[in-house]
């Protein structure tokens, strides 16, 4: 039978970028012991208390079909955490809950883009956004934040792609730089926005692990708030990837379009999920620090293991939950110096290719083992790229 081009398209045509991922967990499978630094994932798990107030939300009878649009007390937790984060006033009725960040950004681009329009997005990117442009028929057009600018992207360059496109996604906190947008990238991204009339999609789902600066959002810019669509997410602010929640924050019309989206689509996320995100999130700014401090503990101790030498070079990460290597002294490319990685040490790193072209030559290492683990698993990176380069310039 015929499958329809959108489906088959998803990917792109080619490899998905997860290779070095798909074998490391081959290999694990086969009893190998891997040290998995791949996927943004804690290696603790949702805590207790979160999964005592599901439970009891199940056994009160709160398993029937749910708000479609997010009950009313989520809808009013998350506009409050928003306005008190970001001095922007919002309301229930800027509040879609969907099941998960991943879900918000596709709801978000459907939104944003009709069949066949540019959506525009910034490369190093999160695996997933070309595949979810083109999964609401947009086109994605990727723009290079390159390396020689700390991976701010040049809003000069997005401007040169904007006429005809309808949206631009960015990520701060980034996935897999670590970079946290400066004010001076966001204003000139806003600038873009606005000269050029396109929707800003920004995810957020970091933004509670910001270790160098503030975050901010481009919403609380001027003039951004009727034009921005925030996607947010309790998968790495609270530790709960698994109960895929999250959420998308805009102007109201576009909120009260998307939720006739959720009543086609998922019809919802389930009400006992719902009533566990409302708890997590009253835990307050505390549980959500706490959440997130190991990660700048080992983005520090990767930072400190790696100075004094220059074969592995790390962008100094300012958030999120994993640090980007420059390995390009050693002459591989990021995926083969990954392989070498795995089949030598049993490390799985992700190269910088799987993010698109500017982190070529890069390799991405998620902070989610246990600090001891992380840190003899960075030696090995260093003696596997230190063994590839001439001895006179180490
Ligand atoms: N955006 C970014 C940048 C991510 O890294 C992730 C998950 N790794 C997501 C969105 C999706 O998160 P979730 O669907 O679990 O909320």
């Amino acid at each position: 039978m015929r499958l329809a081009q959108r489906i088959k398209g998803l990917t792109g045509g080619g490899s998905d970028g997860w290779d070095v991922y798909y074998k490391a967990n081959a290999m694990d499978a086969a009893g190998h012991d891997i040290t998995h630094l791949t996927i943004g994932e804690h290696d603790i798990g949702t805590d207790r208390s979160i999964l005592d107030a599901m439970h009891d939300a199940t056994l009160a009878g709160i398993t029937g079909y749910s708000a479609f649009n997010g009950i009313k007390g989520l809808r009013e937790r998350v506009a409050a955490r928003v306005t008190e984060r970001t001095g922007v006033p919002t309301t229930p009725d800027n509040v879609l809950v969907v099941p998960g960040g991943q879900a918000g950004l596709f709801t978000a681009h459907h939104a944003a883009c009709d069949e066949g329009d540019t959506a525009l997005f910034i490369d190093p990117y999160y695996a997933t956004y070309p595949g979810t442009i083109r999964g609401v028929g947009a086109r994605p057009h990727a723009i290079e934040a390159r390396p020689e600018r700390a991976f701010q992207p040049d809003p000069a360059e997005v401007a040169e792609a904007a006429p005809g496109a309808r949206s631009l996604l960015i990520n701060t906190p980034n996935n897999p730089t670590g970079v946290n947008y400066t004010r001076e990238t966001l204003d000139g991204l806003a600038d873009v926005c606005r000269a050029h009339d396109l929707w800003m999609i920004s995810d957020e789902v970091y933004d509670t692990q910001v270790w160098d600066g503030d975050h901010i959002t481009p919403r609380s810019l001027e003039g951004m708030a009727d034009r921005t669509l925030v996607i947010g997410s309790l998968s790495k602010s609270h530790a709960m990837t698994g109960s895929r929640i999250g959420w998308v924050v805009g102007p109201e019309k576009a909120i009260t379009h998307m939720s006739n989206l959720a009543t086609h689509t998922t019809y919802g996320v389930a009400g006992f999920i719902q009533e566990a995100a409302c708890f997590a999130l009253d835990q307050g700014p505390e549980f959500e620090a706490k959440i997130a401090e190991p990660f700048e503990r080992r983005r520090d101790l990767v930072l400190g293991l790696l100075k004094g030498q220059d074969v592995v070079r790390p962008i100094p990460a300012a958030g999120a939950m994993y640090v980007m290597l420059d390995i390009r002294a050693t002459g591989l490319s990021g995926e083969d110096f990954a392989l070498r990685l795995l089949d030598q040490h049993h490390v799985a790193v992700m190269p910088g290719e799987s993010f698109g072209k500017a982190a070529a030559g890069h390799v991405r290492a998620a902070l989610t083992v246990e600090d001891s683990r992380l840190e003899a698993a960075l030696r090995q990176l260093l003696e596997t790229a230190q063994s590839l380069v001439a001895p006179a310039t180490v």
